[in-house]
């Protein structure tokens, strides 16, 4: 019929075709593997036969266990594009809570890498569903193992097909799924459509194309993640990297030295990573002795530090931030400066780069008020960051009740607090439920982390509320101090007076109590744990 001729699907193998024709010998590199876009086609349709033979077809799910690699990269398209369902595994979870999340995904295949065959080989018996393993290797020779598996990854695309006819199919039909980190309770799963996916990798490209002077990532650039691939889609960016056919860096397994390196040998351009994993890449050895200026950094997942931000500008990398979860696939907001904004000097760009950012296209953005209104744009009255755009996930996977309180009203509840400025920037005050409640009023965590960060013998400092008889809640903050200084907490409390000078802060948001620590809990994912942090000052008191 001719309403055929409109039906044209948004599907992930258009991204994949996208990249062949605009860098079709641009390369991919992993570990001592480099090979182009061409390579990349061919090695996906052997992958797609690869997945046919083990039985996998539309509709099952497909997990991944890796670091991240070209085979990951291969995982993110052949999968979809079989119409199976890639679900990336959190391999930093408790070998518990990954066998709750293969449970609960019913995944039907694994690809895992030496590294966590151990813990397959222990979960196996718990997980009926799986019906086999492919075994993921680094090494020259796969590494023997007792372990029964369907074969090795380069060996099985080796004797696979190079071609595979990808079919057309419902473009709403569901591409990836992975697990919150759930740091309260079990994990939950989120899922994308191709369909999703695809629309947030187009309007990733369009925002990171749209930069005056310096955009973040286009066709000449070359692009290495610093965020996990099991991390909500290595933040989308290698779908965007492979729509433009950039060369792609893929580091392995994340050490700071060596992530410098292939920025150095490589010619990295453009990367990105939580505030925690930049500040170790900073410190790094080989960072003190390397050029980062050509480096384009996006961070995200977790408030940058006023401290980390002017560190990496005063090195010349280009910095910007990002916002988004895993229910949100994740981009929601980046930072969006006006030509004049990026002249201006670094002081006040460290300012307005640390920002929580400007909506991207397509993203609708609400900050609900405790009475259900709408905050005015003073960049001081804070409400509930609301969204809806068409990349936002439907709920959660098998757990109807928990969905309907994240969707309310056709909106997605993020559980931020923020406030927005009359140029329509936001600033994220702090999650819902890390914001200290002190005599009635509230103190953002995110914004003391700031300030105490700008002492220069602060590395690193958490913020969290501690229960109080008298004021409900106080501050305490954490703090690991740079290598070979000193600093007490009168020093700090004095460091902090001068905000309340200049009004950033009241008097009563300075903490009483500074504790000076080795090191400060992260998730999974490297970001401040502040759940464990606030355990932990319960039991040792
Ligand atoms: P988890 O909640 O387990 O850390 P996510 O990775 O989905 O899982 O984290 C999303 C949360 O991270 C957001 O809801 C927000 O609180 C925080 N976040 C993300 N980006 C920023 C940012 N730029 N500034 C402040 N907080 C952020």
């Amino acid at each position: 019929s001719s309403s055929d001729a409109y039906q044209y699907p948004l599907l992930i193998k258009q991204l994949l075709l996208s990249g062949r024709r605009y860098g079709p010998m641009n390369e991919i590199v992993s570990g001592d593997l480099r090979y182009n876009y061409l390579d990349l086609n061919e090695r996906v349709a052997r992958l797609a036969n690869v997945l046919a033979d083990a039985g996998i077809g539309a509709g099952d799910t497909v997990a991944v266990m890796d670091w991240d690699s070209h085979r990951y990269l291969e995982a993110y398209f052949a999968v979809p594009m079989i119409g199976a369902v890639l679900h990336h595994i959190n391999v930093r979870l408790s070998p518990d809570q990954i066998a709750y999340t293969m449970q609960h995904a019913e995944d039907r295949l694994v690809l895992v890498h030496d590294d966590f065959i151990p813990i397959v080989e222990q979960l196996a018996e718990q997980l009926p569903t799986v019906k086999g393993y492919i075994q993921l290797t680094d090494a020259d020779a796969p590494g023997q193992t007792t372990f029964d598996i369907i074969g090795e990854y380069e060996t099985l695309l080796a004797s696979a097909d190079n071609h595979y006819v990808f079919p057309d199919f419902d473009e709403n039909s569901t591409a990836t799924t992975f697990y919150t980190t759930g740091t309260t309770g079990n994990p939950k799963g989120v899922f994308f459509s191709h369909r999703q996916l695809v629309l947030h990798t187009l309007n990733a490209a369009t925002t990171f194309a749209a930069y005056e002077g310096a955009p973040l990532l286009r066709s000449e650039d070359v692009y290495m993640p610093m965020t996990p691939m099991f991390h909500v889609h290595a933040w989308g960016v290698p779908y965007v990297a492979t729509l433009l056919g950039v060369k792609q860096v893929y580091p392995g397994r994340y050490e700071p030295n060596h992530l410098v390196r292939l920025y150095r040998d490589e010619g990295v351009t453009f990367s990105h990573g939580v505030p925690t994993v930049l500040q170790m890449v900073l410190d790094s050895d080989e960072a003190k002795t390397t050029d980062l200026s050509r480096w384009k950094l996006l961070t995200g997942g977790a408030a940058p530090t006023e401290a980390l931000v002017r560190k990496m500008m005063e090195r010349g990398i280009s910095f910007y931030t990002g916002y988004g979860m895993s229910e949100t696939c994740p981009l929601l907001t980046i930072t969006h400066l006006s030509p004049e904004q990026a002249q201006l000097p670094l002081d006040e760009q460290v300012v307005l780069r640390m920002r929580t950012g400007t909506p991207i296209p397509m993203v609708e953005l609400r900050l609900i008020d405790d009475a259900g209104n709408e905050v005015s744009r003073d960049d001081t009255s804070v409400g509930e960051v609301q969204v809806r755009t068409p990349w936002l996930t439907q709920g959660y996977f098998r757990e109807p009740e928990k969905g309907d309180e994240l969707w309310q009203g056709g909106w997605l509840h993020t559980g931020d607090v923020a406030s927005i400025n009359d140029e329509g920037v936001i600033q994220i005050r702090d999650r819902m439920k890390d914001v200290i409640k002190t005599g009635g009023e509230w103190i953002s965590s995110l914004l003391l982390e700031s300030l105490i960060s700008k002492h220069p013998a602060v590395n690193n400092v958490a913020v969290v509320g501690v229960p109080d008889a008298r004021w409900d809640e106080r501050p305490l903050a954490q703090v690991v101090l740079s290598e070979g200084v000193e600093v007490n907490a009168d020093e700090l409390k004095a460091h902090l007076m001068q905000f309340v000078d200049d009004g950033q802060i009241n008097k009563w948001a300075i903490p009483e109590q500074f504790h000076i620590v080795k090191s400060i809990p992260v998730t999974s994912v490297g970001k401040i744990d502040k759940k464990r942090i606030r355990a932990e000052l319960a039991n040792q008191l």
